[in-house]
């Protein structure tokens, strides 16, 4: 599963203005890499984010996903490829508040045409891969942010994903919690899997083994980080 991106340039056209949210990003992210993207706020990292998830297309440029190039792909097809090779983590959590965690975690399934035994299970397996297994049945008001945040990240989990993208995922949480956190993307990476993640702070940053730096929406840096030596 590999992701590259050839001079992608995203424009925003409000009125009479355009914003180039992207000027041309070029950017190979191998299989198996836990890499952060930090900027300033409006560098464009969101912008960013939403094209290598498939939520977005680029305005001009090449995105080839798992030898596929995006653009060649229809929504219906984009959205299938999303489902299945991307699992999403959100600043705000984006739990639904009158469902148990458990209910959360399966509701991917759900749609995935999952049968129910089957869900019951991997929602069950995948909270008990975030250390949650004891707060299965609660709402998410009755959780702390960290167990929302491992909530979310069990829910990005449960449809096998090789990529897995967090947008500030450790944003509205304490210190301690954003480490734990981190630490369980540390453990998914070791398992395997792509980590892709936006932060503005150098720390949270500081878990990945590549942190790239934009600004004015082109990468200005590309270098190795530290790789969860706070771990
Ligand atoms: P970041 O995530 O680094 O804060 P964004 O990707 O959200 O940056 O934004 C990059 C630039 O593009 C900013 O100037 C922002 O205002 C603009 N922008 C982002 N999304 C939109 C949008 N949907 N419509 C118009 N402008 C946008
Ligand atoms: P962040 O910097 O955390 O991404 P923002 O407030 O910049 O948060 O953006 C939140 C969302 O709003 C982004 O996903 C972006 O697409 C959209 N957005 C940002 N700037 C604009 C804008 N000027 N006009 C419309 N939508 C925007």
């Amino acid at each position: 599963m590999t992701i590259e991106l050839s001079d992608i340039k995203k424009q925003y056209v409000m009125g009479d203005t355009t914003v180039a949210a992207l000027a041309g990003v070029t950017l190979s992210i191998g299989a198996g890499e836990f890499t952060a993207i930090m900027g300033p706020s409006g560098s464009g990292k969101s912008t960013l984010m939403n094209i290598l998830g498939c939520l977005d297309r680029p305005t001009s440029g090449s995105y080839i996903l798992d030898g596929q190039e995006v653009a060649s792909l229809n929504d219906d097809d984009l959205a299938v490829t999303r489902n299945k090779k991307i699992g999403f983590v959100f600043q705000n959590f984006n739990l639904l508040p009158r469902l148990t965690a458990k209910q959360n975690v399966e509701l991917p399934m759900v749609y995935a045409g999952v049968k129910i035994a089957e869900r019951s299970e991997r929602a069950a397996q995948a909270l008990k891969m975030v250390g949650l297994d004891h707060r299965m049945h609660h709402l998410p008001n009755e959780l702390s942010g960290g167990q929302r945040q491992r909530v979310a990240i069990a829910r990005a989990l449960v449809n096998d994903p090789t990529i897995i993208m967090a947008d500030e995922p450790t944003g509205n949480l304490d210190t301690k919690s954003g480490y734990e956190i981190m630490g369980i993307f540390g453990n998914l990476n070791a398992l395997g899997r792509t980590i892709i993640l936006v932060t503005h702070e150098p720390d949270i940053a500081g878990y990945a083994k590549r942190v790239i730096h934009v600004r004015d929406g082109l990468i200005v840096k590309d270098e190795p980080g530290k790789g969860g030596s706070h771990v």
